[in-house]
């Protein structure tokens, strides 16, 4: 049985050689994710090549993700590249800073804190593991006292407890970032902070429109990381093609507790919409720098694909941990034994839906037949992939194979749960379309005479929304 969840991977210092990034991606990787947080436009350009090399290497669809960095604001670099900050030391975020950080403050990326700020608030660094009191604001600068203390490094998030920064969702390095990530052709591009739908209609544009000499256009995924974004959920997803459940800024914002329940909620509003669920932030934290994750983490993934995520992401244990490769391949092993164990109940989940669209409704038809007949595989023949995501957004345990003729598709599909995307020549003859639909299954060992399968094409052949055909096939 092949894994159904996928695993988002972030690249960094841990993983950029090629020989740990060809292991990852061996080990299980199937989406790449660029933090723009980090690094320079060239570094980026230059990882998404290895990437894609890398990918070539190894046989295996894998789709890019550029995550922006947001107006996430962050503390400016360390002389040291850290400091150790104590317990009811005084400490000093100043906006004007131009020289790099010492025991004493640091400067800011994000310039307008101090004008976000007010004696008394409380500010997280460091995904919440440091905890300052604003005590007062002096032009640029932000006086803190250390209410909990801990190893700072640069580039590190803050965060105010309850939400409420200014600043806009798109800033003006994300813009440039855009450029940028199209400029690679990033399958997916991860917009940080949203606060509503009109920021990733925006996001999407600049996206398009920086595309456009590459007639590229990616799919947009939602970080949903601020108070503000949770009661836009519905809008937010309606103008994203996807969500990340960013729980290491959330938990921040809206405190720990309400992360569980927003993260089952939040994936499950997602697969009601036809839209993609990312689960992120600290899955495998413990494996930065231990051999094995804890049970709680063990625990956690697999919730996660219960829950019924895409993916499950990996950020600083691949980035910059010290098990990179091990932490993958023990993340693949847990959301394998957890879909094992899942029960399916398909008819439920699925008499509930609502479509009127032709392909859709074969989408559906497919599924159902399937489950029903116990079919070895579905194959979808996709050139958008879309009857595959429609697909894919029901739990079931026949395997979906999205075939298609466009390599942007294919690693598309990469992120889809239970999807596995296979690059096909284009027919435009359906016999032939099918039979070498097939063969090509048969070839990888997942047919075997006598199996039986549901596949789903469109007459005529080649055109994306076409699907109108369902043939239930045995192998002879
Ligand atoms: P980040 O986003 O790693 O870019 O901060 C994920 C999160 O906040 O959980
Ligand atoms: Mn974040």
């Amino acid at each position: 049985m092949s894994r159904a969840t996928k695993i988002v991977a972030t690249l960094g210092p841990a993983s950029s050689d090629p020989a740990v990034l060809e292991r990852l991606l061996r080990a299980g990787v199937d989406v790449v994710r660029l933090n723009f947080s980090h690094g320079k436009a060239q570094d980026h350009i230059d990882r998404a090549n290895l990437v894609r090399q890398c990918a070539a290497r190894v046989g295996k669809p894998i789709a890019l993700m550029a995550d922006l960095q947001g107006p996430k604001i962050r503390v400016g670099k360390f002389a040291e590249g850290k400091v150790m900050l104590e317990n009811g030391a005084r400490f000093v975020l100043d906006a004007a800073r131009t020289e790099p950080g010492d025991i004493d403050g640091v400067g800011l990326d994000y310039k307008e804190l101090p004008r976000d700020v007010k004696p008394g608030d409380t500010l997280l660094l460091n995904d919440g593991l440091i905890v300052l009191t604003v005590d007062r604001v002096a032009g640029d600068q932000v006086h803190t006292l250390v209410k909990i203390g801990g190893e700072l490094s640069n580039n590190k998030g803050i965060n105010k407890q309850g939400g409420g920064l200014t600043a806009p969702a798109l800033t003006a390095k994300d813009m440039e970032d855009i450029k940028t990530a199209m400029s690679f052709q990033c399958d997916y591009l991860a917009v940080s902070f949203p606060k509503n739908a009109t920021d990733m209609e925006m996001a999407r544009q600049l996206a398009n429109v920086a595309g456009e000499p590459w007639r590229h256009k990616p799919a947009m995924i939602a970080k949903i990381e601020r108070s503000e974004a949770i009661p836009h959920l519905d809008a937010i997803l309606r103008a994203s093609d996807g969500i990340m459940v960013a729980r290491g800024d959330l938990a921040v914002e809206v405190g720990n507790a309400t992360v569980p329940a927003l993260q089952k909620k939040m994936i499950r509003m997602a697969r009601e919409l036809d839209k993609i669920a990312i689960t992120a932030t600290q899955m495998m934290e413990s494996m930065i720098l231990a051999p094995v994750p804890t049970r709680a983490e063990v625990s956690d993934v697999a919730n996660a694909v219960l829950d019924g995520t895409d993916a499950v992401m990996l950020s600083a244990e691949t980035a910059a941990g010290k098990y990179p490769v091990e932490t993958v391949e023990q993340m693949a092993a847990i959301a394998l034994e957890a879909e094992r164990a899942d029960e399916v109940r398909l008819d439920a989940d699925f008499s509930n839906k609502q479509f009127g669209r032709i392909d859709q409704s074969i989408a559906m038809g497919a599924l159902f037949t399937a489950h029903h007949l116990g079919c070895k595989a579905i194959i979808a023949l996709t050139e958008s992939g879309s009857t595959a995501l429609w697909m894919s957004r029901h739990n079931i345990k026949v395997p979906i194979y999205g075939l298609t003729s466009q390599e942007r598709s294919q690693s598309r599909m990469a992120l889809y749960r239970n999807v596995r995307p296979i690059l096909m020549a284009n027919h435009s003859d359906r016999d032939q379309a099918l039979a070498e639909a097939e063969r090509l299954l048969v070839a990888r060992n997942v047919l075997k005479p006598g199996d039986t399968y549901a596949i789903t094409c469109g007459e005529p052949m080649g055109y994306p929304g076409g699907t109108n055909m369902l043939k239930v096939c045995r192998v002879g």
